[in-house]
């Protein structure tokens, strides 16, 4: 499993990397600074730390709700645990943090010391070796297992940082867990002339996060279609995209283009925090496409306001991202059908 964490890493823009040239006696002293920093890899970043709590059902329950995942296989007496819950059972809640080791702290601390003070998580990548079950008490240790070279990125210039946690039961080893960080020097933001109003532009709007499991639903929008997951086991119909059928398991799928009819299911309305690139409020629909399944997107053509559960509505795509820098991109987006009638009933 990969996944994208943190805001900043799902605007993508820690994901551009390059190598910043070093010239002369800057690039001596950035060798000694990288040495420093590479006698850190292997070293522990936390010892021996058991679980808060034993694998146990109400936690799996809980996660199975909250994700909508009603696999069987994590419910009932030969239960196991999601294997996406790994993480779950190392973390020490929110009260009661606990700290790296003695070498984690210095690392970070020798990064900080260097202006290397912010941080950012890129990734985590998780190995699943055996099976968690209600009742397995799991042990962790971490290890700092690489500081790569100087990168300059979007965000700015750093070193990432990649830890792995290996999780056990008893001496077997369950599964591992490794977590990238940037630590960076942030890029400081031009301000306008002395005398001048700012002219910066507005942010553009975040680029959809795109992996392994979901890019041909994004080449379908690039296209301006819009692709249902199908199951060619079952045939069941899925959506957000997933490498796995949650009715018969199937990992074989096709697609069905969708008619773009749909109504909003549900939908929230933004007010804060605003973020740069949108106009606060806006209505964001959970809608329920006639083919059955539900996604998300904006709702246009009607006042934030005037947006109803039940509110028909038809698929539109809108282009983003047309400016200098951005090659353009595309999004589906959904038109209110009722607007005139809806209006005409208020006033
Ligand atoms: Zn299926």
């Amino acid at each position: 499993m990969r996944c994208a964490v943190g805001d900043e890493a799902d605007e993508s823009e820690g994901a551009t990397v390059s190598y910043e040239p070093v010239v002369g006696h800057e690039a001596e002293a950035s060798d000694e600074f990288e040495t420093r920093l590479k006698v850190y890899e292997g070293q522990r970043a936390a010892v021996a730390r058991a679980g808060k709590d034993p694998v146990n059902a109400p936690m799996i329950r809980h996660w199975c709700e909250a994700m909508g995942d009603t696999n069987p296989a994590y419910s009932g007496p030969d239960a196991i645990a999601p294997p996406t819950m790994l993480q779950a059972w190392t973390m020490s809640g929110l009260s009661g943090h606990t700290r790296g080791t003695h070498a984690y702290d210095e690392l970070l601390g020798l990064l900080d010391d260097a202006g290397y003070t912010s941080v950012v998580a890129t990734d985590c990548d998780q190995e699943y070796l055996r099976p968690l079950r209600p009742g397995d008490e799991i042990t962790f240790d971490s290890v700092i297992e690489s500081v790569s070279e100087k990168k300059t990125t979007k965000l700015g210039t750093g070193y990432f940082v990649t830890t792995r946690m290996n999780i056990r039961v008893g001496t077997d080893l369950a599964g591992t867990h490794r977590f990238r960080i940037l630590k960076y020097a942030p890029i400081r933001r031009e301000a306008g002339r002395e005398g001048e109003p700012d002219r910066r532009k507005k942010p553009s709007r975040p680029r959809p996060v795109v992996n392994r499991d979901n890019a041909a639903f994004w080449e379908g929008v690039q296209r301006r279609s819009l692709l249902i997951q199908r199951c060619t086991g079952c045939g069941t119909l899925r959506h957000p995209w997933l490498p796995g059928c949650n009715a018969c398991g199937g990992l074989d799928w096709d697609s069905v283009e969708a008619s773009g009819e749909g109504t909003v299911y549900s939908y929230v309305v933004m007010h804060h925090p605003p973020f740069p690139a949108f106009d606060p409020p806006y209505a964001v629909g959970l809608i329920e496409l006639t083919e059955g399944v539900r996604m998300i997107g904006n709702v246009v053509g009607v006042p934030y306001d005037k947006v109803r559960i039940g509110l028909p509505v038809r698929l539109e795509f809108q282009e983003y991202g047309l400016q200098e820098r951005d090659e353009g991109w595309v999004l589906p987006v959904w038109r209110a059908q009722e607007a005139q009638q809806m209006q005409e009933v208020v006033a």
